[in-house]
């Protein structure tokens, strides 16, 4: 796996299992596990899977108004897609290559978009 160093930027490969590192160039300690807990491209990811499923909890409310939801569900998934995408280069700069739940639901964003999108240019 490779990190790069907090204090001088260096980029460092280490073992799959190691936990903590010590910079070779600057001698500067640092955690993994601390560089892997960047949830936030994750949370902005979820928050916009809530609005693409908006009509689940919304429905009883604006069943009426078709173009709120389909809106707010286009809105969502291009939030959604940010996210996800933040959360990639994340786990990219720190070394890590599993992005398959990113890509898991990355898929069911734009399937869904592309189902809204062709029920709207029917009606
Ligand atoms: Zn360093």
């Amino acid at each position: 796996m490779l990190s790069d160093c907090p204090g001088c930027n260096v980029q460092i490969r280490f073992p799959h299992d190691a936990s903590i590192i010590r910079c070779p160039e600057c001698g500067e300690t640092f955690s993994i596990k601390g560089l892997h807990a960047n949830p936030r491209g994750w949370r902005i990811a979820l928050f916009g899977t809530l609005l693409t499923f908006n009509y689940y909890f919304t429905f009883p409310f604006i069943y009426s108004d078709i173009l709120a939801f389909v809106f707010l569900s286009l809105v969502g998934t291009s939030v959604t897609l940010g996210g996800l995408m933040m959360s990639v280069n994340d786990k990219r700069r720190v070394g890590n290559g599993f992005y398959l739940l990113e890509a898991a639901l990355a898929v069911v964003v734009a399937g869904h978009a592309y189902v809204i999108m062709s029920m709207g240019s029917i009606s």
